[in-house]
């Protein structure tokens, strides 16, 4: 199958911004208090598109692994870590705030006067730590002060020996995890991108000294397909190596899988070489030995770490916004987003061909039926041609729909496809396979 044809190249933030309010993707979050700065909520769509993107990354870094598996730790922990790691004493931007109207940006962000009201009275820049604190007990004093998790790296590197002790895991080998990280951000912004609350979806991947830099080259490769894989065009992706002072403390090299979003590239995922760094600093802190000992090279050492590390939220907002497409023109207009079918929040939308009394139960039915498997939406609202715009603008890859000749006389319904618009009937009973079939041609399809 050749790939899905495209009428534009690329939209703009605010197209899906739009799309994504009026749609149920996304909204602001406390927006009936006037909304919070850069905090966002998931609609009914989002969440599924969200959870979908995380969904296919477990499935490809843990599920259809040997050698990764999978942890789930908590976002508090001892302020102790985040003390071994660096994050205390260097996790922070330096700040100026304008004399005039005191506003406050990164220094490295704005030239020599306020981007907001031209004012030269900038402050001299100083650090800001990014950490968000807070306080653990009924007792707010300094005593009591903990962070919420910058990362979810360190809860990884912190269970090491628990992890390869029970999994009897051998070097080289990985641990993922997902979940949401807090950077206090001093300009958060472009939508979902960045935010001070987010999600992350990494991976730790301890390997021998020496080998490092032969799994980061790897890890770079198999990360950028990832994204292709499930549908990003190859054209808007790039990888870029980290010039030497962009280079977080605990790195010996990095490199981003950029998206060419709306406002231009932009990082999803950094492919980092730890090294040891990060172990050694928690057997020096804690005292504790995370050493391993390679029964296959007969030595003892601390592993090197290759870590790619990915925003489950710029993810989510890449593979929307490389899905969107307008196509035809005048009454035939459609709004439709490509999304690859394990990406696409509705799998298959189950639509009477209109509100009947004989077509709905039978309708539903096929939709019971449906559900099994895949993740389905039912709708008899509107005429037929409205809903399959309306399913073409959230990006269903498939339409099963049931009319009067189904009840009346062959028990069978139509598949139509969302890129093609091509319509096939297909007997209720062979109804499941027909689907497996049409996604899987949809899946090569979707390939960037
Ligand atoms: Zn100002």
């Amino acid at each position: 199958m050749s790939p899905i044809s495209r009428t534009i190249e690329h939209t703009d933030l605010e197209t899906i911004v739009g799309l994504a309010k009026r749609r149920g993707f996304v909204f602001q979050a406390s927006e009936i208090y006037g909304g919070l700065g850069s905090t966002w909520d998931y609609g009914p769509l989002g969440v599924e598109l969200k959870r979908n993107v995380k969904d296919v990354w477990w499935k490809s870094m843990v599920r259809d692994r040997d050698d990764i598996v999978g942890l789930d730790s908590a976002i508090l922990q001892s302020p102790e870590v985040w003390m071994a790691s660096g994050h205390v004493d260097s996790f922070s931007d330096p700040l100026v705030e304008c004399g005039n109207c005191h506003r406050r940006y990164r220094a490295d962000d704005i030239g020599d006067t306020c981007p907001h009201c031209d004012s030269s009275d900038l402050s001299a820049p100083r650090q800001f730590n990014l950490l968000f604190k807070t306080f653990m007990g009924p007792v707010e004093d300094d005593a009591a002060v903990i962070y919420l998790r910058p990362e979810t790296a360190q809860g990884i590197f912190i269970n090491f020996d628990n992890v390869q002790t029970t999994t009897r895991k051998r070097i080289p080998f990985g641990i993922a995890q997902i979940g949401k990280s807090f950077r206090n951000e001093v300009t958060p912004g472009n939508f979902i991108f960045r935010t001070r609350e987010f999600e992350q979806m990494e991976m730790e991947f301890f390997c021998k000294p020496g080998s490092d830099e032969e799994w980061h080259r790897y890890w770079i490769n198999f990360s950028e397909e990832w994204f292709k894989e499930f549908g990003i065009r190859a054209d808007n992706l790039r990888v870029r190596a980290h010039e030497a002072d962009e280079l977080p403390h605990y790195s010996k090299g990095s490199s981003d899988v950029e998206y060419q979003f709306p406002w231009g590239w932009g990082e999803l995922e950094t492919i980092s070489n730890r090294t040891d760094f990060d172990l050694k600093a928690h057997i020096e802190r804690s005292g504790r030995d995370l050493s391993f000992f390679d029964d296959d090279a007969g030595e003892r050492y601390v592993p090197y770490v290759v870590e790619p590390a990915m925003g489950a939220d710029r993810s989510a907002l890449a593979f929307l916004a490389d899905a969107y497409d307008e196509e035809g023109e005048g009454k035939d207009k459609r709004t439709v987003l490509h999304f690859h079918p394990d990406i696409a929040p509705v799998a298959v939308a189950v639509l009477p061909l209109s509100r009947n009394e004989k077509l709905t139960p039978k309708a539903r039915e096929v939709y019971d039926l449906v559900r099994v498997n895949f993740n389905a939406q039912f709708d008899d609202t509107q005429s037929i041609g409205r809903r399959y715009r309306r399913q073409d603008e959230i990006g269903t890859p498939l339409c099963v729909t049931v009319d009067f000749q189904t009840v009346e006389e062959d028990n069978a319904v139509t598949i139509r496809d969302r890129d093609t618009m091509d319509q096939i009937r297909v007997p209720i009973d062979n109804l499941r396979a027909a689907l497996d079939d049409r996604l899987a041609e949809i899946r090569s399809t979707c390939r960037g």
